[in-house]
């Protein structure tokens, strides 16, 4: 049974093969036309090439956008594609070009919806049903294409591997467009909208190998929510999470562009700033610590504490530079919250800014 995402993808699969089916069907028309016209066909070669040409893709169309189960229905339109191609091979006294044409365009098709397998049991279906028709009727076998024939068949030719081509390079953009946007979502955390922690400490470990060089311009900040679980407690885990995403936005409007911004769990956030001295990274912490008071107050009793610390070249991982951080930060938490403090290399965490 079908979920109803696969049933909206299945119908969007039935709709995109629509125009290409029509438009194969049409094409592959004017090339078997001009043999009936030539072998002077009957009536009922003729209805027969109506109903193919110009019937057949929009029953097929209508018959899968209505199914239960759209993929299934589409593969027997797929089969019954097949089928009409092969009858219409030993129909046409198997004339070469046209022959040639409706079965490398069925190939076409079946290879770029289905793969190898899809492709091998459309060609038997086709073989099975040119066998049959043989058996049943008397047309006399006529392999030479006519010039008219020929001309008849240059749309074809020319139009349906650009039609083809140009699927494909639509399914591509798409599918290139699908892909972007599951990357993003793998890297963002849902809540606050900031990158995940994952993504995060891969951006922290990329800038700590990059910054050896020059340490100075690398600054670390983790900051945390004070008395969160307060807030969570008297207002409800609703404006708890509100919180969370006041804060992500404020630090969003307050740090630069190039600052990596991320959720690193909880309530805690961290901050990686490139191109920033560590006076500038302290200065804009606690204008960060102030924004925040500002806004939220009013809200909530959520106040933020932060702790900074500079790139060390000393430190072997860069989960050490974090750790400096957080030991920052706890010293904040400690010296009574709401207050921004920076990791000294010789002294450890030291009070640089206060509430
Ligand atoms: P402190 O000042 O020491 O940080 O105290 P605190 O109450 O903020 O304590 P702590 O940071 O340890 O608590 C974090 C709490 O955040 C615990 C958990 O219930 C809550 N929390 C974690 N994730 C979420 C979330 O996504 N939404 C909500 N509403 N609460 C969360
Ligand atoms: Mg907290």
């Amino acid at each position: 049974m079908m979920n109803e995402t696969q049933y909206k993808r299945a119908r969007q699969l039935v709709k995109r093969i629509y125009p290409s089916r029509s438009i194969g069907f049409a094409l592959a028309t004017i090339s078997v036309a001009s043999v009936l016209y030539e072998q002077d066909a009957g009536p009922f070669r003729w209805a027969m090439i109506v109903f193919s040409g110009l019937i057949w893709p929009h029953i097929a169309y209508w018959w899968a956008y209505r199914s239960k189960n759209p993929y299934q229905t589409e593969q027997y339109n797929q089969h019954l594609d097949a089928a009409q191609c092969g009858f219409w091979a030993v129909m046409m006294g198997f004339n070469l070009l046209p022959a040639v044409l409706s079965c490398s365009m069925l190939g076409m098709v079946l290879l770029s919806l289905g793969g190898k397998r899809r492709c091998l049991i459309g060609m038997l279906i086709y073989t099975l049903t040119a066998a049959l028709t043989w058996l049943m009727t008397s047309i006399p076998v006529q392999l030479q294409s006519s010039l008219i024939t020929l001309l008849a068949s240059i749309p074809a030719l020319l139009f349906y591997p650009l039609l083809i081509g140009y699927s494909a390079y639509r399914f591509a953009l798409s599918a290139n467009e699908q892909r972007k946007q599951l990357e993003m979502v793998s890297r963002t955390d849902g809540l606050s909208g900031l990158f995940n922690r994952q993504h995060w400490e891969q951006r922290v470990a990329e800038a700590f190998d990059r910054g050896q060089d020059n340490p100075d311009a690398y600054n670390l900040i983790m900051l945390d929510i004070d008395y969160f679980k307060q807030v969570n407690d008297r207002f409800g885990h609703g404006a708890g999470d509100d919180v969370i995403r006041q804060v992500a936005r404020l630090l969003k409007e307050h740090f630069p562009q190039d600052a990596c911004i991320g959720r690193y769990g909880g309530d805690e956030f961290g901050i990686l700033l490139t191109n920033c001295s560590t006076t500038e990274a302290f200065s804009r912490a606690e204008k960060a610590r102030q924004q925040v008071f500002t806004y939220l107050q009013s809200q909530s009793p959520a106040t933020i504490s932060l702790g900074i610390a500079e790139l060390d070249t000393n430190s072997r991982k860069y989960s050490d530079w974090i750790l400096q951080a957080d030991l920052a930060l706890y010293e904040a938490k400690r010296q009574g919250r709401n207050c921004a403090v920076c990791f000294s290399q010789q002294h450890g965490p030291q009070q640089t800014a206060k509430a």
